[in-house]
This record gives C-alpha cells, structure tokens and sequence, in this order.
C-alpha cells in the first residue's frame, strides 16, 4: 500500500518536509537557551504574518477550537452580548462558545453559500450594547469568505471589538490585521500555517488587550487566561525562561521553521499565489460543470473549494477520488452535508497539486457515473495556470 496520497483537505495540509524534519528533531528542554530564541523569534514572525506590528501573539498548545475559546473568553465577559455574523459550521460553534462562557450572543446570518447583509450587521450594531462582533473569515463548510474589513470597520465605528477566526485563512487569505482594525485574529497550525496540528495561535491588538485590562470578571479557565500567557510570551521575547504550561517544543520549533518559510516567499506573493492556484481549480469546476456553494466570486475562498455533487452523483466519489490517489473531504454545514464535497487548497500547494487533484476528481467522478475523464478540467487548470504564468 502506497504512502504516497496528495492530502487536499481544508486542514491537516500537505507539510513542507523542512517543517516535518523539524518536529522529528529531540525535544529541548523548554527553558533551553536554543528553545527560547526560536520560541522567541516565532512570537515576532507571527506579527509579520498577521501584519499586526503593536499585537500580541499568543502561541498555546491545542486545536483552533481552543483558539477561538481564548479570543472569545478574554475579550467578552459573561453578561455582555457579542454578535455572530453566521456564515455556517464554525460560526455556529463560535455562538456555543460565547454561550457557554455566559455571554449573550445575536446573530446575523445568511443563507448557505452567501455572507450576511453589512446592513443588517450595521442595525444590530446600532440597536443594541455589542461589546464584540466575531466573523469566520473563511468558513471551512462552505467555502464562503467573509468581508472581515469592512466587518471589522463597522464594529470599530458602533465601539464594538472585532474577532476574525482565520483558522482556514491566515497565511493565505489576505489579512491586514492591523490596517483593517481587527482587534483579535487567531488561527490553528495546521491549516494554511502549514504546521501539523497541535497550536492555537491568537493574536490580540492593543484595544483587545486594553478590553482584557479593564474586565471586571476574571476569565474562569485559568489555561486560557492571557494572564497567565502574557509574562512567559514576553519572557521568550526578550530571551528569558519563563513557565506556565509546558509548550510544545517540537510544534513551536516547526511553526518557527514554517513562519520562516511564509515571510521569505512574502505575505503579498503569497496572498497572490492562493488566488492563483484558486482561480485554477474554479476553471477546471467550471468546464467540469460543477457548482460551488458560494454564490458569486466575490465570497468565494482561495483556500478550499465546497461543490455540490451533480445529478445522479452521491458521497462515494469521495472514495474514488481517493483510490485514485487524492483526499478529498465530504461536507461539513448540517443543512446539505451530504450533497457536497471540499478540495483544500492552500499553504504549499502547487500547480502540479492542482493537476494531479483535478485529475483525479475527473476520473473518480467518471467512476461514479459522471462524464468520461475525457481532461476538460485538466485542461481547464493547465490554461489558467499557464496563463497567470506568463
Ligand atoms: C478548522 C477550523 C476551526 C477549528 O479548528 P480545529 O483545529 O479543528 O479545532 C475553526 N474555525 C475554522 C474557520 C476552521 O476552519
């Protein structure tokens, strides 16, 4: 049995081998001199990638899921309302967070594939006491982005806080954190920070940090508490041990290693790279006569793909396309889990990735019934990509 799949989900990712080697290597003591620098050194690459000069990156170990515990839990407190702009599976979850940490939550949402009315957005602002407005900046059910600056833009101006969940789109989304005033942006590692999972990873600007400052309540999960985060953060910064909670030593040494990797291609490079490799995967859906979730291009992601089925086609194509050498995922948002599939496309993903995903989509999807694998999508990609090429 081979090893050798192409893994084009939303998240695990493809690694860069460098970064794998690096979690492969003997785990320092976490006080270690080495260990420090590189803890250190990743704490202020994160500021470049998010483009947050004057935040506060916070790296933790855990899934995204406790990323977005974190941003909600020290920002908001219970008793104060945040709002939810509801763009599917993960927004959803962002509303049982606040509401498990006691804060009441409003939300706007929208129907599947389509991102919430900024109006409607703006009403609740204006017509109720927000203290935070969280948006998915890409929800990973659906393929759908977010509007995150004119969200975040709306928020500053009514004196709410604004939180963006970027697990599925810092690193290849465009993100200004600081230019576009978000106040907390946080991701996972193994999404387009292209880090096996393991890391959540927060950072928070100067008004979320003044907002923690000034809680009347403290946060009830002391492992979440930037309190508790804040002096061994700074510490590793400024080359000195510090301990809370054990970090990951390896997962830390690797996203070091991957950070390194993304500010040397360039943020600008690489937000333009995703929309490339995006734009050739839309090409082939289209000659494929395939539809997508979002609704129009405009909030449609360059990380991952989200297609319906076509007629006469169900879920088995999943496994074809694996057999065929390529994993893809099945759907996720509750209202149409089984009508659809998702290609992931983003960290270190290729043209050749692109080829050999459309590929073997064609022929899973011949396996099931659909069309001939006659190379219509493939040729479809290698014209987009070929193009943007030159
Ligand atoms: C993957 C994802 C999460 C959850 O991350 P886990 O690492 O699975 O806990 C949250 N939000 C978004 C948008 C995601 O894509």
């Amino acid at each position: 049995m081979t090893e050798r799949r192409l893994l084009m989900i939303p998240g695990p990712i493809e690694f860069e081998p460098e970064v794998l080697r690096a979690l492969g290597q003997k785990t320092l003591s976490h006080v270690d001199a080495d260990f420090i620098a590189i803890f250190g050194r990743a704490i202020g690459r994160l500021r470049d990638v998010f483009l947050a000069p004057r935040a506060q990156p916070f790296v933790i170990a855990g899934s995204g899921t406790l990323a977005m515990e974190i941003a909600a839990a020290n920002v908001v407190e219970p008793g104060e309302t945040a709002l939810v702009v509801d763009t599917g599976y993960f927004s959803d979850r962002m509303a049982q967070i606040f509401d498990r940490q006691g804060v009441k939550v409003v939300r706007v949402a929208a129907p599947i594939g389509r991102v919430p009315d900024l109006g409607e957005i703006e009403k609740a602002l204006k017509t109720q006491s927000i203290k935070a407005v969280a948006v998915t900046h890409v929800d990973t059910s659906t393929g759908v982005r977010a509007p995150v600056e004119a969200i975040a833009k709306l928020a500053r101006e009514n004196g709410a806080l604004s939180l963006s969940d970027g697990v599925c789109a810092v690193g290849a989304e465009v993100l200004r954190q600081e230019a576009w005033g978000v106040d907390v942006a946080f991701t996972g590692s193994q999404k387009a920070l292209g880090v096996p999972p393991g890391l959540a990873i927060v950072v928070a600007g100067p008004a979320a940090m003044a907002a923690y400052k000034a809680r009347k309540t403290r946060v009830a999960s002391l492992y979440s508490d930037f309190g508790q985060w804040l002096p061994i953060m700074e510490a590793y910064e400024a080359k000195k041990p510090a301990y809370f909670a054990t970090p990951a030593v390896n997962l830390v040494t690797a996203l070091d290693v991957s950070l390194g990797h993304l500010l040397a291609e360039g943020m600008d490079a690489r937000f333009a790279r995703h929309a490339r490799i995006a734009d050739a995967f839309r090409a082939a859906w289209s000659a494929l006569g395939l539809e997508t979730l979002p609704t129009s291009a405009d909030v449609t992601a360059n990380t991952l793909s989200a297609l319906y089925y076509p007629d006469g086609v169900d879920a088995s194509v999943v496994g074809h396309v694996r057999d065929e050498g390529v994993v893809i995922a099945g759907g996720l948002h509750p209202e149409a889990r089984t009508k659809y599939f998702r290609v992931g496309h983003m960290g270190a993903v290729t043209g050749s990735d692109v080829l050999a995903t459309v590929g073997a989509i064609e022929r899973g999807l011949a396996r099931a019934g659909y069309g001939t694998a006659d190379g219509r999508g493939l040729v479809a990609a290698q014209k987009g990509l070929a193009a943007k090429a030159r």
